[in-house]
């Protein structure tokens, strides 16, 4: 779906320096506080300044979150083939987990702050820097989410290789 085909399912759509805001169809909305921009990768970015959730604001209009994602191929690509070199699985799991855990706080501690502002008064580059700050935040949370499944993984393939490798010791005993 493309930025215009949103626009024309939201009402009160006006553009700003960097985007677009529209009144939001998931609460009672007088003043617009509908962010839309278009991320680079062709994603189409949504953030209500009173706290609704971007899945809320899609259900409203009949759209699917998924539908955001440029020509649907997000999501299609291969993960990345890691190849481990480390030997120290646990510690190499639990630096991802660490790292994901810091990305995760930082996300939710900057939308906390942007959930209930008052934005009316706001000028338009106000909104624009907050609206930046906000898909950095869901762009930490998501790559936590990453990070924690990379942590996943390792856990899961050192614990695969200890199990091998305790087999054939047992066996060659
Ligand atoms: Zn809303």
């Amino acid at each position: 779906m493309t930025v215009h085909e949103l626009l024309s399912r939201l009402d009160g759509v006006r553009r700003s320096s960097r985007g677009y805001v529209a009144r939001c169809p998931a609460h009672p909305d007088r003043s617009p506080s509908l962010s839309i921009h278009e991320g680079q990768d062709g994603r189409i970015l949504l953030y209500c300044f009173a706290g609704c959730a971007v899945q809320a604001v899609c259900a409203s209009i009949g759209v699917e979150v998924k539908d955001l994602f440029a020509a649907g191929n997000y999501g299609e690509q291969k993960p990345h083939q890691m190849t481990f070199r480390h030997s120290d699985w646990e510690s190499l799991a639990f630096r991802y987990r660490f790292h994901a855990d810091g990305l995760w706080l930082r996300g939710q501690e900057v939308l906390k702050t942007l959930t209930g502002a008052k934005v009316t008064n706001w000028s338009s580059t106000d909104r624009d820097d907050a609206m930046e700050k906000a898909i950095r935040a869901y762009d930490d949370l998501e790559r936590a989410e990453l990070l924690d499944a990379v942590a996943f993984g390792i856990r899961q393939r050192g614990l695969k290789h200890e199990r091998k490798r305790y087999a054939s010791r047992q066996s060659a005993a």
